[in-house]
């Protein structure tokens, strides 16, 4: 069994995440920014699997940060060989009256925090000579979204650093994936209006939102063993939203 790190494990899909590979047996880092209360408590869900669990918290925006929290994991738990980049924010506004800070800021988190965390840990796997990543992309990266130019410029950012990084490292045995989910019940669907909500529930042929651990079997698997010959793909999770 393995040491993996998901990042923005405190809730919603990445705690989803962190719970379906502990269930899975392996070790499990659970980082998050600040809510070191929340992924404490995840984490302890976690080691009732009989599994280590650690929350940490760092800011994926933060290369060093980024690369002594790897170190520390290899140091304190053992090589980490699985790394699900889920750490994501929005910062939602139309085009024409976005500001700067709020595309820079979701370019920092969910691309370059991406790159950040890849990088610090494909060294390690290299090593290893084994790895899995699974970055979380989103459907706004694929078809874009009005309101999101920024996060649909990062995700599918997302998808371009994940078809790049798996062809420079599967000579290594390592696999690089994406995952692009639709509409998802957490923190980040409840904060849209009700309006918006309900509209896109009519365009989603399942008919309703779908659930973090919908998303977490999915990652659960791209993991495993079974997933061996996948890399390079960005597998879409919308409940049939395209
Ligand atoms: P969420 O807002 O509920 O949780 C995000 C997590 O990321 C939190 O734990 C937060 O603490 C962490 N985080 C934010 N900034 C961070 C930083 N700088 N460093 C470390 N951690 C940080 O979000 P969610 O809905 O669970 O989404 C998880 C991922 O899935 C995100 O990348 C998101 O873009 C993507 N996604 C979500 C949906 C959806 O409908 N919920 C759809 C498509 C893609």
């Amino acid at each position: 069994m393995a040491t993996a790190i998901v990042t923005g494990a405190s809730r919603g899909i990445g705690a989803a995440i962190a719970r379906e590979l502990a269930a899975r047996g392996h070790d499990v880092v659970l980082n998050c920014a600040g809510s070191l209360d929340r992924a404490e408590a995840v984490a302890a869900e976690c080691r009732e699997k009989g599994v280590q669990a650690k929350a940490m918290a760092w800011d994926v925006s933060d290369f060093a940060a980024c690369q002594a929290a790897v170190k520390q994991v290899k140091d304190e738990l053992g090589a980490p060989t699985i790394l699900v980049n889920n750490a994501g924010i929005t910062a939602d506004g139309l085009l024409l009256r976005m500001k700067e800070e709020q595309f820079d800021k979701v370019l920092r988190v969910n691309l370059k925090g991406t790159f950040n965390m890849m990088q610090a840990c494909s060294a390690v796997m290299v090593r290893a000579r084994t790895g899995r990543i699974v970055n979380l992309s989103s459907v706004a990266g694929v078809m874009g979204n009005a309101g999101q130019v920024n996060y649909s410029a990062s995700k599918a950012g997302v998808i371009g650093m994940t078809k790049s990084a798996a062809k420079e490292l599967g000579a290594r045995g390592i696999t690089v994936n994406a995952i692009a989910p639709g509409f998802i019940a957490t923190d980040m669907t409840d904060a849209l209006p009700a309006e918006v909500r309900q509209k896109a529930e009519q365009q989603i042929a399942l008919g309703r939102f779908g659930k973090p651990e919908e998303i977490a079997a999915l990652a659960g698997f791209l993991t495993s063993d079974a997933a061996s010959y996948i890399t390079g793909q960005v597998i879409v999770a919308d409940g049939g939203l395209g």
